[in-house]
């Protein structure tokens, strides 16, 4: 069936154009700087052997407009793999925020989007551009189901001393105030995947998943199901991220403001784009800062002991919660491709059944993989993540049950 998975920000639509259920992309593509003097569009379409690849420069006003030229290049004869809009029959939005509402994925209606509206309050950089994608999306592609796919859905089964902050009760139940965390499809998608991969079933496995890339997360994963996560009612805490700050003493944004006179819009710019490895390097790109690294730059061996001391503190803090663990994973940019990083995140951790296999670890693959040693009594697992297939999947899962019913 073909299904369109998009994924909409501030200034950009990212899109993917699978083949359901059997998961084949057939186009994907970028529009970026929506509403800036010059927009760039970058579509693929993939073909067996070749792929086709063009890009354009040109204004782009309005998501409306950038979502048509989705539809024109996929209907496109030459770049396109339809003829008309109406063959798209299945479109998978992937929404940040669902808050307490929506703990699976929803057919779209009018009261969904309006919720979607309401918890911009809470995600005000990503809900409002999500909504903006459903409502072109609907305009253009009217033969399709419209499907949300919420980021901290995976997260809904998390107990609740484990969501609640320990703050006066009020602000929890009349402000919504908890813990929702985020990269729920990445999670959940790698935790399927590592079930196969374990050979059992996704109820009987319990994983910590590391999801690092610019944003990152940590999340312990008990019988399948998410039971704790390091990014809060924001993205904001647990690890050390590109250019956000992870866990910090508020103590610490209280003096900022009180003592240095900082203003709390710009201590939230400092906290969320100006801090993590940015912050103490200068890059946020974990490649030059482990090129540096190698060559002896001090500020870059400090950022990356931060980052995978952050890490290595939440592992031992999941295996204490979770009891025993199958696997570790590995997933996204970082936890994908920097055996550096796995390295310093694992190490020493033998005791507790964590040990890499230095040969795996460091072999170059695209590809899912075991890298524990032998004697490993947990399994270390590098799963390259894949939102968009989650989104689909979880789009076309809904899409047959609606069918039966
Ligand atoms: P996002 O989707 O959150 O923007 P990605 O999952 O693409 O991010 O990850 C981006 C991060 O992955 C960047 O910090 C980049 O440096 C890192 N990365 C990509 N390739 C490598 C590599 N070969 N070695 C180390 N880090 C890498």
């Amino acid at each position: 069936m073909n299904t369109l998975v998009i994924n909409t920000g501030s200034s950009s639509i990212k899109y993917q154009f699978i083949d359901m259920p059997f998961g084949t992309v057939l186009c994907t593509g970028l529009v970026e700087r929506i509403g800036e003097e010059k927009g760039i569009i970058t579509h693929r379409k993939l073909i067996e052997g070749e792929n086709l690849d063009v890009v354009y420069d040109e204004n782009i006003a309005t998501h409306e407009i950038g979502m048509e030229r989705v539809a024109s290049l996929l209907t496109d004869s030459h770049y396109g793999v339809i003829t008309n809009t109406s063959d798209v029959k299945l479109v998978g939005h992937r929404v940040v925020l669902g808050g307490e509402k929506f703990s699976t994925t929803s057919i779209i209606t009018s009261e969904v989007k309006s919720t979607i509206e309401k918890l911009s309050v809470i995600a005000p950089l990503h809900n409002p551009p999500n909504l903006t994608g459903i409502h072109v999306a609907e305009q253009i592609f009217t033969d399709a189901l419209q499907v949300a796919v919420f980021d901290t859905s995976f997260h809904h089964t998390l107990p609740d001393y484990a969501y609640r902050y320990a703050l006066p009760d009020h602000f929890y139940t009349e402000h919504d105030m908890r813990v929702y965390g985020f990269h729920g499809t990445s999670h959940q998608y790698v935790t399927g995947r590592a079930a196969i991969m374990l050979k059992k079933n996704v109820d009987d496995i319990n994983l910590i998943t590391i999801h690092l890339g610019n944003g990152a997360s940590i999340t312990a994963v008990k019988n399948g199901k998410s039971i704790d996560t390091s990014m809060g009612m924001t993205p904001t805490p647990g690890l050390v991220m590109g250019t956000r700050v992870g866990d910090i003493d508020p103590g610490v944004l209280i003096y900022m403001q009180e003592s240095l006179g900082i203003n709390i819009k710009e201590i939230k710019r400092i906290i969320n784009k100006e801090s993590g490895l940015k912050g103490l390097t200068g890059f946020n790109d974990v490649r030059l800062i482990q090129e540096l690294y190698l060559k002896g730059d001090q500020k870059a061996e400090l950022a990356l002991n931060l980052y995978s001391y952050r890490i290595k503190k939440y592992i031992g803090s999941y295996l204490a919660i979770i009891g025993n663990v199958d696997a570790i994973v590995f997933t996204a940019g970082v936890g994908e491709n920097s055996d550096i990083i796995r390295k310093m995140a694992t190490d020493n951790l033998s005791h507790l059944g964590i040990q890499l296999s230095e040969e795996l670890n460091t072999s170059k693959s695209k590809i899912e993989r075991d890298i524990s040693s032998e004697t490993a009594k947990i399994k270390t697992f590098v799963i390259p993540t894949n939102e968009e297939f989650e989104i689909a999947r979880q789009a076309y899962d809904i899409f047959t049950k609606q069918d039966i019913f």
